[in-house]
């Protein structure tokens, strides 16, 4: 009998709905059918098939390979004509289980050659003015001698080899195929021109002082092996100058020949330091390699001010071993201070460091080398321990590039001395930024040519974990009793971006070439992305687990996105899908509201609502068991006196509880008087949890979470009743703004009023 009647409520309430819809198919057409765009269907269509090489679970298959390019390099820096040459050996494994019939070789500094086709993609457009310099550079200057000279392309014994340059590409073809497991030693000599980096805004070149010296940061420097993988074949898509990097890892041994004069450091470890080093600096760096709070001096500002007063014609070779590295770097000038610490990692420690002019102190010496340590601390702990020996921060002006083991950095003092915050912020936070580049993409090697924000964004994600880190390492560094003012990474931060008009904007899993707004959609967007899933979906505990799981598993691998996307789902058991396709596949914002408030008083009397729906379906009130029913306020049925009407009021109630309930069990029944059906609205594509507070009259107030799955079945609106013992008096999605929702204005029930131009200024008068 029990079975029955709750067979017959379902059928009376939970199908009402349907009633009208299906009268009208019955007499008219059906409805067309459609294509599965439910935001919550797996991805099985965008991502690739998991195979021998990588695992559905996001891991490194048995059959994962990668192919290793060792570098042997002779280098020499002409300081007064600005040039740089090279001869460098390459050995090529091909660890592949593919027959290669031709290597690809990147000409990155083909891009500013006089016939590079860079320029020639960029649309411009009449402007009502230029600036003066502007204005020379592009219409009276000659162009740029830009652009590796290739001077020979040999094999082992000397032989030329056959090699055609395509814009920033090379092939070079093999005497006979490359096998599985077989090695191709070739070599190439090149020089340059060096670019002012300045000038040109460039990833590397040289800056001229005011005191007319230069400090040289390089990098793109030598032709360099391009990605050979079983995602992509080769990785030979063109540098244009946007998106960046696709590298094999390998080891390095690097001679760089600059004036004597000069101080330099670069990817790997010094060879002949004692050769270099005078007896002073072979001290301090000793003394260095013990200092765990604060860096030690290894050239001296007055050391390095004398320095800039010559120029040596003179040569000394600095030579460097560096394992297991995608990319090699260095910078040099005989105007450079040097200062280092040690970071404990791991069981052993790894040494910070700094490489600045006198134009940068006192900011540099004061938190350059501290940021480099307190960044390496942060991401060792979310990903691995640091496995390099070093990690050098470089002054370059306007630069904020990464290299393995070094990096360019922006930020000095004005000329008058003065250090505003947004200079000295946006130092320690690019400083922290390219640090991080260690980690993603040099050591979690993903195809920057391909995919920017699979480095920029998780590294912007973790750079924002790192700089409020830093602000609690470091609270003499910021203003008292504040967190670090991070500009990237919390939610509220991306609604502007996102509130633009997404038709104009691309999703983030778009080449990072064809991407609209790159600061925001490949930097900013994908961080947010992350920190909410952290913060919001996942929780830290299973996001840093399954982000450390991904770190770990790709370290000196090259990943892919979905490798990403299938490790944060494998690692954690939050289905993810949902969320990939929306913030990662699609340019959908949040706005999540509440439409309509309902009020409910409890009876025993049946109401006219549920009389027409029991007419509809053919069921009269006998057929069912007594019900308790909800009376809409304002509703024909409703009277003011329901108001007080009490749980024991409710005769229905009342019975079955004298029936049902033991007697003992009573006290512990809840007493809700208030009913309340809350819909939700979704303006926006994204379906986010719904985070909802509700403030009591009693001055309490509580916080709901509804997960996103929510709404897997309505896209638009969901409802929820909820049965309360206190009063309601005030509704609010997403009360700490956690989701990016774009338009609070529908998040607040009652609804807010705008406030008039009398309260506002009322409001300002006090805040004040
Ligand atoms: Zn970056």
């Amino acid at each position: 009998m029990r079975l029955f009647n709750s067979f017959l409520l379902t059928a009376l309430f939970l199908l009402a709905g349907a009633v009208s819809a299906q009268d009208e198919t019955d007499s008219q057409k059906r409805e067309p059918g459609h294509y599965n765009t439910n935001r919550f269907k797996q991805l099985y269509e965008e991502f690739s098939t998991p195979n021998m090489f990588r695992t559905a679970s996001g891991a490194p298959g048995p059959s994962y390979y990668q192919q290793q390019a060792d570098y042997v390099m002779d280098i020499e820096l002409d300081d007064k004509n600005k040039k740089l040459s090279g001869f460098e050996t390459i050995t090529y494994t091909n660890n592949s289980p593919d027959v290669l019939e031709y290597l690809w070789v990147q000409l990155d500094q083909n891009k500013r050659a006089k016939d590079s086709k860079s320029p020639l993609i960029e649309p411009s457009d009449a402007l009502p003015g230029d600036m003066a310099g502007n204005f020379v550079k592009n219409y009276m200057g000659t162009p740029f001698e830009g652009g590796f000279n290739i001077l020979e392309v040999k094999d082992a014994k000397g032989n030329p080899l056959k090699h055609i340059i395509n814009q920033t590409m090379m092939r070079i073809d093999m005497p006979k195929k490359l096998s599985p497991g077989e090695k191709f030693v070739f070599s190439i000599k090149w020089w340059y021109n060096i670019n002012d980096h300045v000038v040109d805004r460039a990833r590397s070149g040289y800056e001229t002082f005011e005191d007319g010296n230069r400090g040289y940061v390089i990098a793109q420097f030598y032709p360099r092996m391009a990605v050979y993988n079983d995602v992509e074949g080769w990785q030979n898509s063109q540098f244009w100058g946007r998106d960046e990097f696709a590298l094999p890892f390998g080891n390095f041994e690097v001679n760089i020949t600059v004036p004597a004069d000069h101080i330099l450091d670069a990817t790997g470890e010094l060879q002949n330091r004692k050769e270099i080093f005078t007896k002073e600096m072979m001290n301090r760096y000793e003394a260095a390699q013990k200092s765990y709070d604060k860096p030690v001096v290894i050239v001296t500002q007055a050391e390095a001010e004398a320095a800039s007063k010559g120029f040596s014609t003179a040569k000394r070779t600095w030579k460097f071993k560096a394992e297991n590295v995608r990319d090699y770097a260095f910078a040099t000038s005989r105007r450079y201070i040097w200062d280092m610490m040690a970071v404990k990692m791991g069981s052993g420690s790894v040494m910070a460091v700094s490489l600045y002019p006198p134009e940068s102190n006192p900011l540099w010496e004061d938190w350059s080398t501290r940021a480099v340590a307190s960044t390496l601390k942060t991401y060792s702990r979310m990903t691995f321990d640091y496995p390099y020996s070093k990690a050098i921060s470089v002054s370059a002006k306007n630069q904020g590039m990464e290299y393995p083991m070094i990096c360019w950095n922006y930020g000095r003092p004005d000329k008058d001395g003065t250090i505003s915050d947004r200079t000295k912020y946006g130092m320690i936070s690019v400083i922290i930024h390219e640090v991080g580049h260690n980690y993603f993409p040099m050591i979690v090697n993903s195809d920057e040519r391909q995919w920017t924000w699979m480095d920029e964004g998780l590294n912007t994600f973790t750079q924002y974990v790192a700089e409020q880190d830093f602000g609690e390492e470091y609270p003499e560094a910021i203003a008292p009793n504040k967190k670090y003012p991070s500009r990237r990474g919390p939610a509220k931060n991306i609604v502007d971006y996102m509130a633009g008009d997404q038709s104009q904007l691309a999703p983030i899993m778009t080449k990072g070439l064809n991407t609209y707004n790159f600061g925001a959609n490949a930097y900013a967007k994908p961080a947010t992305a992350l920190n909410i899933l952290r913060e919001t979906i996942m929780g830290r505990e299973l996001f840093d687990f399954a982000f450390k799981t991904y770190a770990n598993r790709w370290m000196f691998k090259h990943p892919t996105p979905e490798d990403f996307f299938r490790t944060m789902e494998d690692a954690s058991a939050v289905d993810l899908d949902w969320y990939w396709r929306e913030w990662f596949y699609t340019t959908d914002y949040v706005d999540i509201g509440v439409k309509e408030v309902k009020k409910f008083y409890v009876t025993s009397k049946i109401n006219k609502e549920a009389r027409q729906m029991m007419e509809a379906n053919g069921i009269k009130e006998s057929d069912l068991p007594p019900l308790v029913y909800f009376v809409r306020e304002d509703s024909e049925d409703f009277e003011e006196s329901m108001r007080d009407v009490k749980i024991e009021d409710v005769k229905t109630l009342k019975e079955y509880i004298a029936d049902n309930i033991p007697v003992e069990e009573r006290a512990n029944l809840k007493n809700p008087s208030y009913f309340y059906e809350i819909t939700f609205e979704k303006p926006g594509g994204i379906p986010m949890p719904i985070i909802v507070q509700l403030s009591y009259a009693d001055g309490t107030s509580e916080k709901i979470t509804y997960p996103a799955e929510i709404w897997r079945k309505n896209d638009a609106s969901v409802g929820k009743f909820i049965a309360s013992e206190k009063e309601i008096t005030k509704i609010e999605v997403d009360p700490d703004e956690e989701t990016a929702d774009i338009d609070t204005s529908n998040n607040t029930w009652p609804k807010r009023k705008k406030l008039g131009a009398f309260d506002q200024f009322k409001n300002k008068t006090k805040t004040d």
